[in-house]
């Protein structure tokens, strides 16, 4: 376990931040997840790192404000979290997440008064945010068990066997459990590399998706769209990765050329809601009818954030056969259950999904194809009879998924 851990925290810094000689290291850890923040902390000075900052999140004090903190602080924007955001990410910064909520925690909260605080946080820190999906800092998400959390993926076990558990299915998940982490992502980064390879030479003007579940859908794709995944570069031209698990290959849509109707295949937790059984019908892009079996309310306030909330913003492929969707686990959190599923997003898309698009101000990218939103929500809808067809600008439709999985590989 101990070597496994050293393992985890070492490919953090290294293959998912690649932390630069003199670089400040911002981490955002959940406060039970200390004795691993200070690990990644030893790792990072061991790799050159010049300070370690840490940012420590404590849920369950987050709910007792929702509960009973007066209702206008809802929408005040806490002016020092922008400062000490900004402040680093001007500096260089890089910056780690580890994500690692309770799924329910937040169920009785009023769903109002979380959209309402979500929305003011996202206003508030739109230049810090941009930085991000611009790439302009290096930025990664990974996970570790709370007890929490891995009573909810494994209700079954005592609370000590399921964070075991947990920690066992997140090492396969993010390739700790092989000799080598390091060498075994630059083999999977090879291989994204090649889908990758197909979609962008084939440049398909359109995707049509089916399943039986019923999502009968055509998204069209902006003229000047590319498909990323894996790694991406940093200001300095050097490789890091977002999301540690990543399996998918990514796209935007254009956001008025959605049109049909998508089903969810998992339940989506959002601020620590779940979404269970929904979908939705789009007409030139908009959602214009959404049905939820559990959850309504709370994805009402998601698609009500704004106008962007309402189109997709992401079109991701995952093949039904990878190492997170074989072990057959719902994790009850996006990271892993995103990259076990075909998915798509709601809200802002990357500008980085454009052709040239990390240096275009937003209207341009508007212009060219891309959603804008204050909110960017991944759900799943990836089952394993879904198929995908590529439409050529010559309208030859190409299959790209059959069976839930890539034709070609
Ligand atoms: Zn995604
Ligand atoms: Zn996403």
């Amino acid at each position: 376990m101990q070597n496994n851990l050293e393992k985890y925290a070492e490919l953090l810094v290294r293959t998912g931040i690649n932390i630069q000689d003199d670089q400040i290291l911002v981490v955002n850890s959940p406060i039970e997840c200390a004795d691993f923040a200070r690990l990644v902390s030893i790792k990072a000075y061991e790799s050159g790192a010049r300070e370690v900052v840490i940012r420590w999140i404590d849920e369950q004090s987050t709910k007792i404000r929702f509960d009973m903190a007066k209702d206008e602080v809802f929408d005040e924007f806490p002016q020092w979290i922008k400062t000490m955001l900004e402040g680093y990410a001007k500096k260089g910064a890089a910056f780690l997440s580890i994500a690692a909520s309770d799924p329910e925690l937040m169920k009785d909260v009023d769903p109002k008064k979380m959209s309402r605080q979500q929305k003011v946080m996202s206003q508030g820190l739109e230049y810090y945010r941009t930085r991000m999906m611009t790439n302009q800092n290096v930025w990664c998400v990974a996970s570790i068990p709370t007890v929490a959390w891995a009573k909810k993926v494994f209700p079954d076990a005592a609370p000590k066997d399921a964070e075991n558990k947990l920690w066992e299915a997140i090492f396969k998940a993010v390739r700790v459990d092989q000799a080598d982490p390091v060498a075994a992502w630059e083999e999977h980064q090879q291989n994204l590399n090649r889908r990758l390879d197909f979609l962008n030479s084939h440049h398909f003007k359109a995707l049509r998706y089916k399943n039986h579940a019923g999502t009968d859908v055509t998204l069209a794709l902006p003229t000047k769209h590319r498909w990323v995944g894996g790694g991406d570069k940093g200001p300095h031209g050097k490789v890091f990765f977002a999301n540690m698990p990543t399996e998918e290959v990514f796209t935007m849509p254009k956001a008025d050329g959605v049109d049909g109707t998508v089903v969810s295949s998992m339940p989506l937790n959002y601020n620590g809601n779940l979404i269970e059984d929904f979908q939705f019908t789009f007409s030139k892009g908009k959602v214009v009818d959404f049905d939820a079996r559990q959850g309504k309310e709370v994805l009402r306030e998601l698609l009500d954030t704004d106008d962007g909330a309402k189109r997709l913003g992401e079109i991701a492929l995952v093949p039904y056969d990878s190492p997170i969707s074989n072990q057959n686990i719902l994790f009850y959190n996006t990271l892993f259950d995103e990259n076990a599923s075909c998915h798509f997003a709601l809200g802002k898309a990357y500008p980085g999904c454009i052709k040239g698009g990390d240096n275009l101000s937003k209207e341009d990218l508007i212009r060219e194809g891309a959603n804008d939103s204050l909110t960017h929500v991944d759900f799943m809808i990836g089952t394993e009879d879904l198929e995908i067809y590529g439409i050529t600008e010559s309208n030859e439709e190409v299959p790209v998924f059959k069976g839930g999985n890539f034709v070609n590989f």
